[in-house]
């Protein structure tokens, strides 16, 4: 009995001291004097690649908020020579460190400009000289606004012609000198001078590893080094540019900004399966794409950082960006490269599949400008498999497989 008693008086105060809190609570919210409103999302960077056709800004929040733009008309009563994008961010406040003014000055954007426009929202102006077209976007997990920007082309201002930045192809590809071996991509008409080469994964970004330690992010950097070798050494001609060189963490969007801003004509992006199911095996190819196969939005939302319901979000948000994709040249490279890549590991090994070509939402494939596959160059989940991706033949036959699709592809060929 006693016992009941006890508990009815720890009840009582437990109640009590409810109430106090709730009524202190209260008290303190009508005095508004109670921080009802969640803490400011910090706007935490601006970053930006650009050449004087194109420019994509990154702006990195704290987390998930609401934002809205508009592309303002040039305004004669403020007597500037140019437009301005504007993007308000709400419920944000401006980063300690994040800088007022970003110069861009690539011939297309004069500079960002970040400002806490109101107490409860902060404004990133854009400043564009020359604007033909823009894209702005999310992308999650760490939460970031993307904005690409295409410019008038043609329409460039002296100060555009920087010598670190790409502009061979900006209106006439040059002719080259005749060689006495005429290199592929002469034979080919010029069409494909720069291919990006891209190592998924990298940094504190291991990738898939493997049941014996194998990390994806290093299979894929030496995939890639042996690709671009092979390209050097054959008679492509053309310039390799890799997105990383070494062991380094890089944004995916940023992966897709260095494509974009060197003008790429083609865009491969290296990674290596993973699966829970350690009999799965094969290589597969996949293309920006909505999808509906559960299995291939579990893989991009693994290869994007994210979690599933992202790639649904991402799918919804980017449905007329992936509609606008080089969807039938980026199909038609996916094509090659998968049946030449399964057909040149079955010279040398037994039991290879082909997953045959595939779509869905990959981040590193948004917004790219040039035909763009994801190539999955097999399982490393799989024990087999990652014995295999040890060995420098096994890797070489990767490389000669997805070499001879490009070739296809460039030749104009394709197996569809
Ligand atoms: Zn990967």
């Amino acid at each position: 009995m006693s016992n009941t008693r006890d508990i009815r008086a720890v009840w009582t105060k437990a109640i009590a001291a409810l109430c106090l809190t709730l009524f202190l609570l209260a008290s303190a919210s009508s005095a508004g004097l109670c921080a009802a409103s969640p803490p400011k999302v910090a706007v935490e960077e601006i970053r930006h690649w650009s050449n004087p056709n194109y420019t994509r800004i990154v702006i990195t929040l704290g987390r998930k908020t609401k934002f809205s733009h508009r592309l303002l008309k040039q305004d004669p009563s403020i007597n500037v020579g140019w437009r301005r994008l504007y993007v308000d961010i709400e419920g944000a406040a401006l980063g300690a460190k994040l800088p007022k003014t970003i110069p861009i000055n690539d011939g297309l954007l004069k500079a960002a400009r970040a400002g806490q426009f109101d107490k409860d929202t902060v404004r990133v102006v854009l400043d564009i000289e020359s604007i033909e077209d823009f894209k702005i976007f999310p992308l999650e997990e760490p939460y970031r606004i993307v904005i690409d920007v295409t410019g008038v082309h043609g329409a460039l201002p002296k100060e555009a012609a920087k010598p670190a930045l790409p502009k061979a192809d900006a209106v006439q590809p040059p002719v080259p000198p005749v060689a006495a071996d005429p290199t592929l991509s002469q034979q080919l008409g010029l069409k494909v001078r720069k291919i990006v080469i891209d190592p998924g994964h990298g940094g504190k970004d291991p990738g898939a590893v493997g049941k014996g330690g194998l990390q994806e992010k290093d299979v894929t950097l030496k995939l890639a080094r042996m690709l671009r070798e092979k390209l050097k050494k054959t008679a492509f001609g053309g310039t390799v540019i890799m997105t990383r060189e070494t062991d380094v963490f890089i944004p995916l969007e940023e992966r897709t900004a260095i494509a974009n801003s060197k003008e790429a004509d083609i865009f491969i992006s290296i990674h290596i399966n993973s699966s829970p199911k350690r009999t799965a095996s094969g290589v597969e190819t996949y293309i920006l794409n909505v999808s509906r196969d559960a299995k291939a939005r579990r893989l991009a939302a693994r290869e994007n950082a994210t979690s599933t319901r992202s790639v649904s979000d991402l799918e919804f948000i980017l449905n007329d960006l992936i509609k606008t994709a080089k969807t039938n040249d980026s199909s038609r490279l996916a094509s090659s490269v998968n049946t030449r890549l399964a057909a040149k590991l079955r010279e040398n090994y037994g039991g290879i599949k082909s997953n045959g070509v595939k779509g869905a939402p990959f981040y590193v494939l948004v917004g790219t400008k040039m035909p763009s596959i994801l190539v999955e160059a097999s399982f490393i989940s799989n024990p087999e498999e990652e014995k295999r991706l040890r060995e420098d033949k096994y890797l070489q036959s990767i490389v000669d497989g997805i070499y001879s699709g490009l070739a296809e592809f460039l030749s104009g060929g394709s197996s569809v």
